[in-house]
């Protein structure tokens, strides 16, 4: 049997959280190891409403994937860190507007994999694969990238709650020009980074996830997050479009009653 068939994946390490299955004990996901639940009951006493966080970002997912297919017409999705499946994850999304649009997930924790293949997620529109993002060659010649990406169509990339997983001298914000570099204008990007106007809050946070061992970067500002987005055209966070194009608290992008507020009422936020 090829190990990628193999469950649990044999490089399967235990003993220390990854950030994948961290995020799946905060979503309620069983997809988790005592570690992974530890670092996930920390950051939630640090900063109390963690849980509810990861479950805002999800939303904004889902809204990001609908926004693009239905409002933009885009029909094939580049899904970086995407995480364990879950709920809604963006091929169900995405293919409830068209069976014909196509999902690339790419993630490094071998357990995505693992539980794709057990789902079924991997069909003639939808891959998974195991890899480091920051490695840009290595996603984009892997084989069921270029089966399910054309280069001549606008390409949605998803970057959900994924850049604060690395440090500033790895230059995280340049992963977004290069991975829309081969892809014609009217392309997208949906993106959620952890994000506070606390520094102090921030540093506490951020120096807890390190010490779980779990390669992580850091909760930035809201001017640092918005550095992502340097030079692109933003969309109105309001559903009627009323509200001045902005990176706003995930929680309210495009989210039908509610009120893109400037500054969230939150110590720590997803800024989307
Ligand atoms: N995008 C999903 C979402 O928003 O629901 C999951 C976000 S989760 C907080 C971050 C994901 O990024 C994890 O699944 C983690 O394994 C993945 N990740 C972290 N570093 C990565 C890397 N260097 N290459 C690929 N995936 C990575």
């Amino acid at each position: 049997m090829s190990d990628s068939l193999r469950f649990p994946p044999p490089d399967l390490d235990m003993s220390k959280p990854t950030v994948a299955r961290a995020y799946d004990a905060l979503l309620g996901g069983k997809d988790n190891f005592d570690p992974d639940r530890e670092l996930a009951a920390a950051v939630e006493e640090i900063n109390p409403g963690t849980t509810a966080l990861a479950h805002e970002n999800r939303g904004f997912l889902a809204r990001g994937v609908e926004y693009a297919t239905r409002e933009l017409g885009i029909g094939q999705f580049l899904d970086l860190g995407s995480g364990l499946p879950t709920v809604e994850n963006t091929h169900q999304v995405a293919q409830r507007t068209s069976p014909d649009n196509r999902v690339v997930y790419v993630d490094i924790d071998p357990m995505v994999l693992a539980h794709a293949r057990a789902l079924m997620v991997e069909n003639d529109t939808t891959t998974v694969i195991t890899a480091d993002v920051r490695d840009v060659g290595a996603v984009m010649n892997d084989a069921g990238a270029r089966r399910l990406l054309n280069t001549d169509e606008p390409v949605c990339l998803m970057l959900v709650s994924l850049l604060h997983c690395f440090p500033d001298e790895e230059e995280p914000f340049d992963l977004v020009r290069r991975y829309l570099e081969p892809f014609p204008s009217g392309s997208a990007l949906v993106y959620s980074h952890l994000c506070s106007d606390d520094a102090a809050h921030a540093r506490t946070f951020t120096q807890r996830v390190h010490s779980s061992g779990t390669p992580w970067g850091r909760v930035r500002n809201p001017q640092e997050c918005e550095a992502a987005v340097a030079g692109m055209e933003l969309v109105s966070p309001s559903v009627d479009g009323a509200e001045p194009a902005r990176l706003v608290d995930c929680d309210t992008w495009r989210m039908p009653g509610a009120d893109p507020v400037d500054v969230p009422d939150k110590r720590i936020w997803e800024h989307a």
